[in-house]
């Protein structure tokens, strides 16, 4: 028997498996005793351990921040890192959020695409090892983590604990392999308010703002709208922020907002007014987006500020940069933090095994992509994102009717499979 044939075989098993941890609201909750995430992440991961354990593999639950698998006992050389927590069901739903929906091919509920899809499909593909007896010369790790929706203090607490494979790859990312993450800062800024202006807008740092709306004077009310979107992808988006200070500005010579027109005029993503506007060849031009801002008399003025930068800058040269400028303008920074940039070598033979693999079992075009969202392994040296989402596939990630298809389900599966070969047989 193949490796596709045994997994079309186990496709109900697997779907029913899916259905179980999808009726799990894994939302990150506060803290509780032996919980650090809450009792639903804590509950999905049981589940998931409970089944790894009854498939014949060694399980360990790291106090409920990850849980592990391993194929034998053999040290593992790979692991592959998903994650059990979804973020909130929001609105817009069609069906309840947590119960499988099957339709039409579709298996739809929270979690099916990011990322409890490919759990289940990492515990088939090491199923399929196991039972079809094809053997493996090295060991191989599933690492199922509970927080990676909300900071993956998870992982940074797992690493503490265990030492990491030599090889990490996540399937919360595409294919065909992300090689290479921008590095990100979020800074966020005040200046004292004047008299009878208030500002709100939306508080999401990472998101190009849709809307902002400004009261002043005697009840006068200014209102923008763009389009929303993610930081990373600011020219998909319409920012309402600097369209507003934009329009505002025109009318109203408030120093403090003009010379924030002047840094963020309307329509540049890059931050060249910042001084910055930076590119390079592997992930093009940088992000700077004004994600927030608010303002009232009591709380004064206060701004957020979402960058993504080259792969070539540091965090130290992007976020002077910034802070300087904001400085110059007449504001306090706040707090500025951010990530350097990922990447991992495009031709070791880590990323060439698995870029093989891909071409092998879809017929596609195997090639590494740069992106400037950060993955589950942003701060792993060598990691990588491996799917699981297909190319110019979309499942509604985060938002309402998440889906993955069955055909998805089973390839992802069996993708998996043949890479634990590739790298470990
Ligand atoms: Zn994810």
């Amino acid at each position: 028997m193949t490796i596709k044939e045994y997994l079309e075989n186990h496709r109900e098993e697997m779907i029913d498996f899916l259905t179980e941890l999808v009726a799990v609201r894994s939302v990150q909750g506060k803290p509780n005793g032996v919980y650090p995430f809450g009792k639903e992440p804590a509950k999905a991961l049981e589940i998931m351990l409970e089944k790894c354990k009854e498939s014949g593999f060694t399980v360990e639950n790291v106090e409920n921040y990850v849980g592990t698998a391993d194929f034998d006992d053999k040290e593992p050389s790979l692991a592959i890192l998903a994650h059990l927590d979804v973020v909130p069901e929001g609105t817009g739903w069609h069906s309840d959020p947590y119960v499988l929906k099957r339709s039409g091919g579709q298996l739809i509920g929270r979690g099916t695409c990011d990322d409890k899809g490919a759990c289940v499909s990492a515990l088939f593909a090491l199923k399929a090892l196991r039972e079809l007896n094809i053997p493996l010369k090295r060991g191989v790790r599933l690492i199922f983590g509970t927080n990676e929706e909300n900071g993956s203090a998870d992982l940074a607490y797992y690493r503490k604990k265990r030492q990491l494979p030599p090889m990490v790859f996540t399937p919360d990312g595409q294919y065909p392999v992300i090689n290479a993450e921008k590095g990100m800062i979020r800074v966020y800024f005040s200046a004292p308010c004047f008299d009878d202006l208030i500002i709100v807008s939306e508080k999401i740092i990472n998101a190009v703002p849709e809307k902002c709306v400004a009261v002043y004077g005697a009840n006068s009310k200014f209102s923008c709208t763009g389009k929303s979107g993610h930081a990373s992808t600011p020219e998909k988006a319409e920012n309402a922020i600097t369209k507003f200070l934009e329009e505002f500005t025109k009318e109203f010579k408030n120093p403090l907002l003009c010379r924030l027109a002047e840094l963020f005029p309307h329509g540049e993503t890059d931050g060249k007014s910042c001084g910055l506007g930076f590119s390079d060849d592997i992930s093009g031009k940088m992000t700077c987006v004004l994600s927030m801002l608010n303002a009232n008399k009591v709380a004064g003025l206060k701004g957020g500020i979402d960058i993504r930068f080259p792969l070539d800058r540091t965090f130290d040269e992007i976020s002077g940069i910034i802070c300087k400028s904001l400085e110059n303008a007449g504001f306090k920074i706040d707090s500025c933090e951010g990530t350097e940039p990922h990447i991992t070598d495009e031709n070791s033979e880590f990323v060439q095994s698995l870029l093989r693999v891909y071409e092998r079992v879809t017929g596609d075009k195997g090639y590494c992509i740069a992106i400037g969202g950060g993955t589950y392994v942003h701060e792993i040296e060598g990691g990588v994102a491996f799917g699981a989402e297909f190319p110019n596939e979309n499942g509604n990630m985060h938002g309402a009717d998440e889906f993955i298809t069955e055909e998805n389900l089973l390839k992802n599966a069996e993708i998996m499979a043949e890479a634990i070969i590739e790298i470990c047989g």
